[in-house]
């Protein structure tokens, strides 16, 4: 088995053919008022939105790849706010499909409707938990209070007997209470913690991003990390080429200097989490990126190659999906590493990152073009590239 296979968990199809997951925005409409909000989400549903017939359809369209069938996730705004939730989530599931839910922290998200989602067929809850105090979460959701009610919600999942996911945007505004946030969802007991990096769009565009340095030290600090907790980044596809470049190094903190933001992490982390255990056992990252085993559908049809890159590649109103993820021309550019510009297309990672089109869109209008989110310069960097590889062999 090679590094990059033991570092990075790729796929066993081909991405081409079918997705790994596909995310699918059942509504916009939402009570909360996020700072980051991807989806400019609005407080009633749109008369728009796909009905629960064409929802069904579009379930049936993913079932129909065969298997593995891809995972579907329930997003918002709140999913919770369309009256059908348990109806789509059974016929998923009665189809073969493994149904996950993203829900917002408000009123509607209550044990009742989690055991009825539970005995519906749904298999996991992803919660956003953006600040590792009241001040920080709330101010991000913009309501008072959703920072407790989001611990009491989580409890609630993992009673019901559902997985917990557990979702955190990083911004400079929340990067150093990071450490924070790992304990809490290690007390928590959460399966999965997933790392979105923020992209400016939507409300994002609010908010201020790290740095591609400041992003390429929180990543080591993530897979330093990630031997108590499976992590999901979002939006950092390069994590996949910091895990492989770690591989079997020994001396790590010679070969990847420590700056100073991963040094107070490591500091707050020793710290805060002795007498810590594991929540379960690490895996390694998988390999997907936009159009590339992964694709979103909005709320009224439209399919994207990710949540955050606002460019539609079709209707389902007009095409079924298989029809327009194998179809696509924009999908199959993004598929195609040969077809990335600037760094990402003379990297030697680029397989197997391919690096943020969200990123590359947002800042430069191409989808194509290189990251700015990622510092790797292939070539100048010759020395730890492939250290792993080297050293592990
Ligand atoms: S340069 Fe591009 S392809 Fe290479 S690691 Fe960075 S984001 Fe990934």
């Amino acid at each position: 088995m090679s590094v990059t296979q033991r570092a990075v968990r790729l796929m066993h199809h081909d991405a081409s053919e079918r997705p790994f997951i596909v995310i699918w925005e059942v509504t916009r409409a939402c009570q909360l008022v996020c700072t980051h909000c991807r989806a400019d989400a609005i407080r009633t549903r749109n008369p728009l939105e796909l009905t629960t017939a064409e929802g069904r359809r579009l379930l049936d369209d993913l079932a129909s790849f065969g298997s593995p069938r891809p995972l579907v996730v329930l997003i918002g705004g709140d999913p919770f706010e369309r009256p059908d939730l348990p109806e789509l989530v059974a016929h998923g599931t009665r189809i073969g499909l493994s149904m996950a839910l993203s829900p917002s922290v408000t009123d509607r998200l209550t044990s009742p409707v989690l055991v009825e989602l539970h005995d519906a067929g749904a298999k996991a809850v992803s919660l956003s938990l953006d600040g590792a105090t009241a001040g920080t979460h709330d101010s991000f959701r913009g309501v008072e209070g959703v920072f407790d009610a989001t611990l009491e919600a989580a409890r609630t999942v993992r009673d019901v007997g559902l997985r917990l996911q557990i979702n955190t945007t990083v911004t400079r505004g929340n990067v150093r209470e990071l450490p924070r946030l790992l304990k809490a969802v290690l007390t928590l007991g959460a399966d999965l913690w997933s790392v979105f990096f923020l992209v400016p769009t939507g409300r994002g565009k609010l908010l201020e991003a790290l740095t591609a340095s400041e992003e390429e030290e929180v990543l080591h600090w993530l897979h330093e990390v990630s031997t108590l907790v499976a992590i999901k980044t979002t939006e950092a596809p390069h994590y996949r080429r910091i895990a492989i470049q770690r591989a079997g190094v020994q001396a790590l903190d010679d070969v990847f200097p420590v700056g100073p933001l991963r040094a107070q992490l490591r500091r707050d982390t020793a710290h805060l989490l002795t007498g810590l255990e594991p929540s379960r056992r690490p895996r390694p990252p998988i390999d997907v990126n936009s159009g590339r085993g992964f694709a979103f559908v909005d709320h009224v049809g439209a399919v994207y190659p990710s949540g955050f890159l606002p460019i539609s590649v079709g209707s389902l109103r007009h095409q079924a999906f298989p029809e327009i993820y194998r179809g696509s021309g924009l999908l199959q550019q993004l598929r195609n590493p040969d077809a990335l510009g600037g760094r990402c297309g003379r990297c030697e990672f680029r397989t197997v990152c391919g690096g943020s089109r969200s990123h590359a869109y947002a800042t430069t209008g191409d989808p194509l073009a290189e990251d700015p989110s990622c510092v790797y310069q292939s070539g100048l960097d010759q020395d730890v590239s492939l250290a792993g590889e080297t050293q592990a062999s």
